[in-house]
Order: structure tokens, then C-alpha cells, then sequence
């Protein structure tokens, strides 16, 4: 009886192991920086009027607002459940089960293996550079060595978890190379945090470039998952015919619609100004302890003398982190998620306690 759901299982997934979302792994303690979220919430009103009709396919005044948020037409704009949704949707519909590929360029965001692999698409790595940066031969001498079954090449910038932008002239030169072959989908999940622009204005130049976008990170919305990808009407055409007939809940649409409002995003623009000052505060810090990596998110990655401990001492303090020691080359490194300041006060102080020990 019990053996049944894993003998119908899909034999291709019998060895799968499913995301280690910061939720799913959990923690006891008070302060959450694991997760890249953003600390600050805002009031929404909902209207329940709606609520017993399917809501629009993609609801107008939601796209035309976040069109204007990115500066593109409302043609080049996929209202997804989160970037998550926007990933999988992208492998879904350009990728042949058990015949095409992805390249990813570890260390990075997680979902682009698991997406692929739960869809039967093989995941080529080509690890960033010494630099972390995107390794464009490698990722050209990848392509032609599969045989043009590479559809897809994710890129993060900037990078979770390590926190780099990717430098422009990579991208274009990417984007230039795959013009005729491969989309290349620039994940900009954390852009808000950057000093560097979107790539988004190339989109008139690329149609293989894709860019996927969220509320969940810089507008502290990550409960109601939305996000978006923006590409091409020709690309987005075919996004549309695979995407599931209602994916932006009411209650999801209403309270993005006013997130998008003049006032929260002018309020969006100060936190994360004020983010952003804790995180050179905290890096700074940092800095006087060990190896930091550089950041253009709201969150800080960098190494310790032993991981399992140093986030052990951090939950006996009550502090939840994100242990990346199974990334690529990211051995005994840490990712802090920059919260309030009385969050990062006492994670500062707790961080340089642990250190005080370990050393
Ligand atoms: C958080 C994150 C996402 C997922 O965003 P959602 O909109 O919450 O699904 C996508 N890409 C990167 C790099 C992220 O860190």
C-alpha cells in the first residue's frame, strides 16, 4: 500500500531531490535573514467582490504598470506566480524532454537545475570564472559541443548567492554569439539592489533575451508570489500558449497593482537605499573578520573557519542563515540576508562572537 506512489513515481525522478527552499529547511529562531527577503512590510487593501469569478489572464492594470516600472511595452511582459514560475515556464516551452539542454553557470540560484530536471532536460555547468563572472567561451564551446541542443542559458545577475553583477560586455557578447540559437535569460531577481542598470533596454536589439524580474525581493512581497518575464513579444507569444489559463490569483493582482503605485515605489526606493547602507555597513564589518564576496543584493555572502558551526552558534542566538557549502566552490560560505538594523546589530554581534572562538 504504501510502496504505490513510489512505484507509479516517474523513474526519472526516483533520485530527485526537491529544493531546499529556506522554508522547507526551517529553524528555530527569531531572526530570519536566510531567505533574501526584505524586512519591511506595507498595507494593502483587498476587494472581495471579484473573488467568486476567474480572475483576467493577465490582469491590465498590472501589466500596464509594471510595463511602465520597466520600460518596456505591455506586448514584452508575462505576469508569472514568482520568477519560479517564469523558469520553469521557459524550460517548458523551449525545451524537448530528454533532448534538449540548459547551461546554468554554478554557483547560483538553485531553481534553474531543479526546474530542468523535473522536466526531463539535462543541466549543463559552466562554472563562473575566478571572478565569478560568466565564462563566455565556456559557455560557447558548451553550445557547440552539444549540437545546438542547448536552449536555454540562465545567467544571474546579480549573482545568488555570491552577490556579483555580471559585467555588461559579457552579456552582450553572450547575447550577440546566441542571437540565432539559444535564449540567454538573464535573471535580475535582486536589480533593484544594483548600482548597474537592467539589461532590459536591449531588448530591441536581442530577441533571445530574456529577463525575469520579481516583487519578492526589493518590494517585500515575497507572500504572494509574483514576478515577472519580459522578452520579445515573439518569445512571450509563446510563453502565453503554455502558462496555465489563470496565473495571477485576484487577491495576488490587487495587492501588486498597489505595490505598484507611485507612493510604494518611491517607499520601495528607500528601503532598499536604506538596505543597501546596512549591507556596506555589514560588509565593512565583515571585511575586519574574513573573506567577503562583494555585493549587489540585499544579502552578503562570505567564508568561515567551519559552516555547520558558525550556523549553529547563530541559531543558539536565535539567528536563522543560509549555509551555501554544497555550492560549487562555496565551501564553509554563509549568505546573510540584510534585515532591519537592530536584526543586523545583533547578527553582527553574534557573528563576531562565533569568530572570536573559531579562531
Ligand atoms: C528569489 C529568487 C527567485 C524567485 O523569485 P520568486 O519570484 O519568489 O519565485 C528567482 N531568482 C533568483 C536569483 C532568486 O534569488
Amino acid at each position: 500500500m504504501s510502496d504505490l506512489a513510489a512505484r507509479l513515481l516517474r523513474q526519472q525522478l526516483s533520485d530527485l531531490v526537491p529544493y531546499e527552499s529556506a522554508r522547507r529547511l526551517g529553524g528555530d529562531g527569531e531572526i530570519w535573514l536566510n531567505a533574501n527577503e526584505n524586512p519591511y512590510s506595507h498595507s494593502y487593501e483587498l476587494d472581495d467582490s471579484r473573488f467568486g469569478r476567474y480572475p483576467e489572464f493577465q490582469p491590465p492594470e498590472l501589466i500596464d504598470r509594471y510595463a511602465a516600472y520597466a520600460g518596456v511595452s505591455n506586448q514584452q511582459l508575462l505576469a508569472t506566480r514568482g520568477a519560479d514560475e517564469g523558469i520553469e515556464l521557459l524550460i517548458r516551452t523551449f525545451c524537448e524532454p530528454q533532448q534538449d539542454k540548459v547551461i546554468i553557470c554554478p554557483p547560483t540560484y538553485g531553481m534553474y537545475a531543479i526546474s530542468a530536471r523535473t522536466n526531463l532536460v539535462d543541466v549543463v555547468n559552466v562554472p563562473l570564472d575566478d571572478d565569478y563572472q560568466v565564462d563566455v567561451d565556456g559557455v560557447l564551446n558548451n553550445i557547440s559541443a552539444n549540437m545546438d541542443s542547448v536552449k536555454l542559458v540562465f545567467v544571474c545577475s546579480p549573482n545568488n548567492p555570491t552577490g556579483h553583477d555580471m559585467q555588461p560586455a559579457k552579456l552582450r557578447q553572450l547575447l550577440e554569439a546566441l542571437k540565432d540559437q539559444a535564449l540567454v535569460v538573464v535573471d535580475e531577481a535582486y536589480i533593484e539592489f544594483s548600482a548597474q542598470p537592467s539589461v532590459l533596454s536591449w531588448l530591441s536589439e536581442f530577441p533571445n533575451l530574456v529577463v525575469l524580474r520579481t516583487l519578492s525581493k526589493a518590494f517585500a512581497l515575497a507572500g504572494i508570489r509574483c514576478g515577472f518575464t519580459l522578452a520579445n513579444e515573439a518569445v512571450i507569444q509563446q510563453l502565453a500558449k503554455v502558462i496555465a489559463p489563470y496565473p495571477v490569483p485576484e487577491p495576488v493582482a490587487q495587492v501588486a497593482i498597489q505595490a505598484l503605485s507611485d507612493d510604494n515605489l518611491k517607499a520601495v526606493a528607500a528601503e532598499v537605499a536604506g538596505l543597501n547602507a546596512l549591507r556596506a555597513e555589514f560588509a565593512a564589518t565583515m571585511q575586519e573578520l574574513t573573506d567577503v564576496f562583494p555585493s549587489s543584493g540585499n544579502y552578503v555572502l562570505f567564508r568561515v573557519p567551519n559552516a555547520l558551526a558558525c550556523m549553529k552558534a547563530m541559531a543558539d542566538a536565535g539567528i536563522i542563515l543560509r549555509n551555501q557549502s554544497k555550492q560549487l566552490t562555496l565551501q564553509n560560505c554563509i549568505r546573510v540576508t540584510i534585515g532591519t538594523e537592530q536584526e543586523m546589530a545583533r547578527t553582527t554581534s553574534a557573528l563576531q562572537a562565533y569568530f572570536k572562538e573559531a579562531m
